[in-house]
C-alpha cells in the first residue's frame, strides 16, 4: 500500500516530552517533595507518565480542563510520595516552577528534523495530530524548530482525542489523504498505533529505547482487545501495526524516498 501522508503525534514522538517532564519534576521534587530523595527521580518521573490515576485520558475525553488534569496528578505524586500536599492555596506557585520548568525544557528528539525533511523530500503530505491542545502544541514544536508542521487536530478540536477514530480520520481529512493512504506515528501503542489502525490507518508505533510507559503487560495472552496493555513488538507487529525504534526507520518501514 502506498502511503500518500504521514500523520505524527508530538509527545515523545517528535519532542522529548520525557526529558521535559524530568526536569520539571526535578524542580518540584527539590522544591515540594524534600522528603524524596533524588535517587527516586525516576520513580516520581514513571508516576506522572503513567498518570495512574487516568486524569489525563479524562481532559482527553472531555471531562476536565488542563489545569484541573494537572493540579489532580500533583495531589495523587505527592500523596503517593509521602510528601506535604499539594493545597488549593499552594497548587499555583507549584505549577508556575512545574509548568515553567516544562516550557523552557522542550527539544525535539535528534531523528524528528530528519524524519519530517524526509517525509517532505518524498512528496508526501505531513502534519501533527495531537492530543493536547493546539495552541500550546504550535508553540511547543516553534521551540523544537519544528514550526512548519502543521497541526492539524489537537484535543481542542473535536473537543475530545484520540484514541477516538474520528480524531485520526479528521487528520487524514485535513491532510487531503485517504485514511488508508495514511500513516500515524506515535509512541503509544494503545491510544496511537492501535487506535489508527482501527481509524483505518497504518498504525506505527515508535517504541524509542528507555521511553516506554511503566511494565506493559506482562501475564498470559490475551484475545484481542488484550493487546491494548501490551507493549510487545512482536504482538503488536501480529495485529497489523508497524513498529520502529527510531524516525529514522520511517521510510524503510512504509516504503518511500530513498531510504
Ligand atoms: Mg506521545
Amino acid at each position: 500500500m502506498t502511503i500518500h501522508g504521514i500523520l505524527f503525534d508530538v509527545d515523545d514522538t517528535l519532542v522529548d516530552t520525557k526529558g521535559a517532564f524530568a526536569r520539571a519534576l526535578a524542580a518540584v521534587r527539590a522544591e515540594y517533595m524534600p522528603n524524596v530523595p533524588p535517587e527516586r527521580e525516576p520513580e516520581i518521573l514513571s508516576h506522572w507518565r503513567t498518570d495512574p490515576g487516568g486524569y489525563y485520558r479524562r481532559y482527553t475525553s472531555g471531562e476536565m480542563d488542563h489545569v484541573t488534569q494537572r493540579r489532580l496528578r500533583a495531589e495523587l505524586l505527592h500523596e503517593t510520595f509521602g510528601a506535604a500536599p499539594v493545597t488549593a492555596s499552594s497548587f499555583d506557585a507549584w505549577d508556575a516552577l512545574f509548568w515553567g520548568t516544562f516550557e523552557k525544557s522542550w527539544t525535539a528528539h535528534p531523528d524528528a528534523r530528519a524524519a519530517v525533511d524526509a517525509v517532505v523530500a518524498a512528496g508526501l503530505r505531513v502534519g501533527v495530530v495531537t492530543n493536547a491542545a493546539t495552541e500550546l502544541q504550535e508553540r511547543k514544536l516553534k521551540l523544537a524548530g519544528l514550526a512548519d508542521l502543521p497541526v492539524l487536530v489537537g484535543v481542542d478540536t473535536l473537543g475530545f482525542g484520540k484514541p477516538d477514530p474520528r480524531v485520526f480520520l479528521e487528520g487524514a481529512r485535513r491532510l487531503g489523504t485517504d485514511p488508508a493512504r495514511t500513516a500515524y506515528v506515535g509512541d503509544e501503542p494503545t491510544v496511537d498505533a492501535l487506535a489508527a489502525r482501527d481509524a483505518g490507518l497504518t498504525g506505527v508505533w515508535l517504541d524509542r529505547a528507555g521511553h516506554r510507559r511503566g511494565p506493559g503487560y506482562t501475564g498470559p495472552p490475551l484475545p484481542d482487545g488484550g493487546l491494548r496493555d501490551l507493549q510487545d513488538p512482536a504482538a503488536l507487529r501480529a495485529a497489523g501495526v508497524v513498529v520502529i525504534e527510531t524516525l529514522a526507520s520511517l521510510p524503510g518501514a512504509l516504503g518511500y524516498g530513498s531510504q
